[in-house]
């Protein structure tokens, strides 16, 4: 038995709650590549920007250089309602493992959105309401976005216009209804209202959309609407920034017990709850000051980082947002319809891409497959039903525990629990039967999307 001098659950008082943001890029050597204009390839400046998203977004956005961004009162008062989110010691599941290793995750399923992406959604929900605008627009795939920004805007007084992807419109029916509960319009994608749905509707009738064509629709509709702006949920600057509240919050917690993790692991789908996980511990490492691993990990059937191409290409489909120099498959790849999670965007992070790049972080890809199996070893002792995206950071901990099973090395090993399944049992259903697949994309199949990446 181990000495339990760790609670289970490592809650932060009210008052040791963030009082700002860590924005990472403030202690990059090498800095994240600035976004591209589509037309010109010339630099985005801020006053583009400003067409298609809100004002001190696009500061945060392009401040790479301010180190605390002071979390304003009101989105402070927010998060009090779901945050501090737990930081739990998972014994039962070392216990189970027989590892040495001492492993914690930080769960942020804990709100109704069922994810960390509220924690960016009410930042900028408020940054829009702050600006006087009237609404906004953006796109959801598995639904979690979409999901999250509807509450946030609905506690602003904000009109939200989401762009859902058609198979997700229709395979999950009770995510857009939890959506309408807080008011927001939802469209499926490819839709009639934009010229680019139109476009594609055209060129592929019957298509199931994704989330490149969804951005596309939704970015239109910002820039063509008055009063309205485009919001999106990963990838970009501002996200990973406000997502570090999920690290400085962990990180407040270690301390408390002078905890210091040597491995930190999350999932990556566009990777803002990974960056947001990491970026204190990984200003700690690149100012010199401790070291640390941190390791991504993504669905073997979409592998940006562990087998695309760093280099600038479209956000989106209809190639109408400005161009990002980041780890891509191709802005036209899309993944195996048989994936179950919400980690199938074809880019990375700009931030993640450039650390990844520079030797800070390690990536792995593992099959959907393995990834339930974890899901499932994980909520049978410590009781959560984990969401599939959450379970990829699930496989990776329990690999490496296991790693330390063998050595007898007692690892300390963090991870992120973005999330809870409780849509995704359709997904669960499928691993049950045996019918789930492991569809993994061929070289050929990867090149042949390389080789249309933008020449730039
Ligand atoms: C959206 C989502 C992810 C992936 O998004 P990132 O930007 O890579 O963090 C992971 N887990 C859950 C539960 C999600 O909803």
């Amino acid at each position: 038995m181990k000495d339990r001098f760790i609670p289970y659950k490592i809650y932060l008082e009210e008052s040791e709650m963030p009082k700002y943001w860590y924005n990472v890029r403030a202690d990059m050597k090498n800095k994240p590549a600035p976004l591209l204009n589509p037309a010109t390839h010339e630099p985005m400046t801020a006053s583009e920007l400003a067409g298609v998203f809100c004002e001190e977004l696009v500061e945060q956005e392009l401040d790479d250089t301010t180190r605390e961004y002071p979390i304003p009162q009101e989105i402070r008062d927010f998060y009090k309602m779901y945050r501090p989110s737990p930081l739990v010691r998972a014994y039962c599941l070392e216990e189970k493992l027989g590892t040495p290793a001492k492993i914690y995750y930080k769960f942020e399923g804990n709100n109704t959105s069922g994810s960390h992406k509220l924690n960016s959604a009410i930042a900028q929900a408020y940054y829009a309401k702050k600006q006087g605008l009237k609404g906004v627009t953006t796109e959801t795939g598995a639904g979690q976005w979409g999901t999250a920004l509807s509450m946030a805007c609905s506690y602003f007084g904000l009109d939200c216009k989401v762009y859902m992807v058609k198979v997700s419109y229709e395979q999950k029916p009770f995510r857009r209804e939890v959506m309408r509960v807080y008011g927001a319009n939802v469209t499926p994608s490819p839709s009639d209202t934009t010229n680019v749905g139109r476009k594609i509707l055209a060129e592929h009738p019957g298509t199931g959309g994704s989330l490149g064509c969804a951005i596309s629709e939704a970015v239109e509709v910002a820039v063509g609407t008055p009063g309205y702006r485009y919001v999106l949920g990963s990838v970009l600057n501002q996200v990973l920034l406000h997502q570090s509240v999920i690290g400085v919050e962990t990180k407040a917690a270690l301390d408390k017990y002078g905890v210091t993790p040597d491995i930190i692991i999350g999932c990556a789908g566009g990777g803002s709850n990974l960056g947001g996980l990491i970026s204190p511990f990984m200003g700690e490492k690149l100012r010199g000051e401790k070291d640390y691993r941190f390791i991504a990990v993504e669905p073997a059937s979409c592998p940006s980082l562990t087998r695309g191409v760093f280099a600038y290409d479209f956000c989106d489909t209809g190639m109408v947002c400005p161009l990002a120099k980041m780890y891509t498959l191709g802005s036209d790849f899309i993944p195996a319809p048989n994936h179950a999670g919400g980690l199938r965007y074809h880019g990375m992070s700009p931030v993640l891409s450039q650390l990844y790049d520079d030797g800070y972080i390690e990536a792995v890809s593992v099959p959907q497959t393995k990834v339930f199996e974890a899901a499932e070893e994980f909520a049978r002792v410590e009781g959560i039903l984990p969401a599939p995206e959450s379970s990829h950071a699930i496989r990776v901990a329990i690999d490496e525990a296991l790693k330390c099973k063998e050595t007898g090395e007692e690892k300390t090993i963090v991870f992120g629990l973005t999330g809870t399944g409780y849509f995704d049992l359709v997904a669960y259903q499928k691993f049950h039967d045996g019918i789930m697949d492991d569809y993994v994309p061929t070289d050929e199949e990867l090149a042949a999307y390389a080789a249309k990446l933008p020449k730039i």
